[in-house]
């Protein structure tokens, strides 16, 4: 682990997480630290390098009490309900045109690639063709990890969508055949054997006394959302998770919670077959049998809707990559009127999977592209606040004083010099709670 937050990205250029540790990642499977990150945030051994050093060091400051997924902030209701469609009404207001069912093909460019053109694409059953004037700017995201999701149901497996019709990883891929400074998009786009995994999505009506029982069971409150739960002898890979209330129109005798498997391929412990082979009621067997509740399936089956996703691209963003030059900037290097933003974009430091990048890379495209001088929101530095990085010595090595053997090899000069006060430093160094909203 301290090879890896020192070692320099370029030094990882295209590495899994598996090729990085070498002989030691068969040990370094069965830590709760490689099972927390691997469930909770759905890295594989496949996935990038260059990405999990991100993630440890950008979020540094949870890792403390990750359990609990103390210190991250949720939104009120699911991210739709939240934060889309208030904001929709609100830009509708303001006189923002959206048009709906529409795909852009592509982004047509001058020759040098400083300038889009024209966008391309088809709105409804028309096609369309918008000309870009001097004065407009284009900002597009470059793909989408629910890109081709499709859905299953009660008494319906999903159907995995393997069309080569994959919305705008279909513009980047044009636009990288053309410019250098597009990036790789075949890296992360082109291998959805590898990308993929599906979720599942339970509505519960009218019994309550079903997730209160699974509340109970793993010593959450009532009535509270709960952190990941992971069920590390689930063949499917399952994690789960309860939610106090998801959607704003939920209604009060209705409970919601989801869970994914990452390994949805291999065969399930109870149902003996893939999760993709399975209908709903299948799944929620399997789930049920994992949490030793079979017996309310029964009870549960007329009254649960159990919706199923299959999501070819869902891990794309944390396909192994060069530190440089395989993702664009947001702005890039000569662009007069377009930029990127979301996930697939170069953003130094900060990390993918996340809504607070899409919300980043908006505000650096629209911030750089109209020239409005406006600070972009900070990247909170975690890894530089002595207090987050002794609490996460502590909790690694399960120990509330570190002690000599506890230190990693030292230059033996620095050994020479007072390492009892360097750990009295360390032992001394007071701890840090979420509590304190200074923090945020
Ligand atoms: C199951 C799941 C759990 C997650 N959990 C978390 C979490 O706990 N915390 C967190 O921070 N993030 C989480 N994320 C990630 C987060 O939701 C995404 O990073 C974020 O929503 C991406 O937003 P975006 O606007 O960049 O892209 P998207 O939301 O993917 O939006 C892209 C849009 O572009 C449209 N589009 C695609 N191609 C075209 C085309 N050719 N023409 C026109 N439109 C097109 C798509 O339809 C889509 O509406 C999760 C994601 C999933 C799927």
């Amino acid at each position: 682990m301290m090879q890896m937050l020192t070692m320099p990205e370029n030094e990882m250029d295209g590495m899994t997480i598996e090729e990085f540790f070498g002989n030691t990642f068969e040990e370094f499977r069965m830590t709760p630290t490689w099972q927390c990150f691997h469930t909770m945030l759905a890295f594989k051994d496949y996935h990038s390098m260059i990405e999990m050093k991100r993630y440890m060091i950008r979020f540094i400051q949870f890792q403390p009490r990750m359990e609990v997924l103390d210190g991250i902030l949720h939104t009120k209701y699911n991210e739709f309900d939240s934060l889309i469609d208030p904001i929709l009404h609100w830009l509708t207001e303001k006189g923002v045109h959206f048009v709906p069912d529409t795909t852009v093909t592509d982004l047509e460019m001058d020759a040098g690639c400083t300038t889009v053109t024209r966008i391309v694409g088809v709105s409804g059953s028309s096609a369309l063709s918008v000309p870009v004037q001097a004065q407009d700017m284009v900002i597009s995201t470059l793909g989408s990890m629910t890109q081709n999701s499709t859905y299953g149901d009660n008494t319906h497996p999903v159907q995995m969508n393997l069309s080569t019709e994959k919305g705008f990883f279909s513009v980047w891929e044009k636009l990288a055949a053309r410019d250098e400074r597009f990036g790789h998009p075949e890296k992360f786009a082109e291998n959805t054997e590898a990308t993929k995994w599906m979720s599942a999505f339970v509505t519960v009506k009218d019994c309550k006394a079903f997730c209160a029982a699974i509340r109970k069971k793993y010593g959450y409150p009532k009535d509270t959302t709960t952190g990941a739960i992971s069920v590390l002898d689930s063949g499917w890979d399952i994690s789960f998770v309860l939610y106090d209330k998801y959607f704003a129109s939920q209604a009060a005798d209705e409970d919601i919670l989801w869970f994914d498997g990452l390994w949805g391929e291999r065969d399930g412990n109870y149902i003996k077959k893939p999760m993709c082979d399975c209908t709903g009621e299948e799944v929620l067997q399997e789930f049920l049998y994992h949490l030793d509740m079979l017996e309310w399936y029964e009870k549960l089956m007329p009254r649960t809707y159990v919706s199923l996703a299959m999501m070819p691209y869902i891990t794309s963003q944390f396909m192994p990559r060069s530190s440089k030059g395989d993702r664009p900037s947001v702005i890039p290097e000569g662009s007069r009127n377009y930029a990127f933003i979301g996930q697939y974009v170069e953003l130094e430091g900060d990390v993918v999977f996340t809504v607070e990048t899409s919300v980043r890379t908006a505000m650096m495209a629209a911030y750089g592209l109209s020239g409005i001088d406006r600070k972009v929101l900070p990247l909170y530095q975690g890894q530089y606040d002595i207090r987050w990085l002794v609490m996460c010595m502590k909790k690694m090595l399960e120990t509330d004083e570190i002690k000599f053997s506890d230190l990693p090899p030292m230059n033996p000069l620095t050994m020479k010099k007072d390492v009892q006060g360097l750990l009295a430093f360390l032992n001394a160094t007071p701890s840090l709670s979420w509590d304190d909203k200074q923090l945020y």
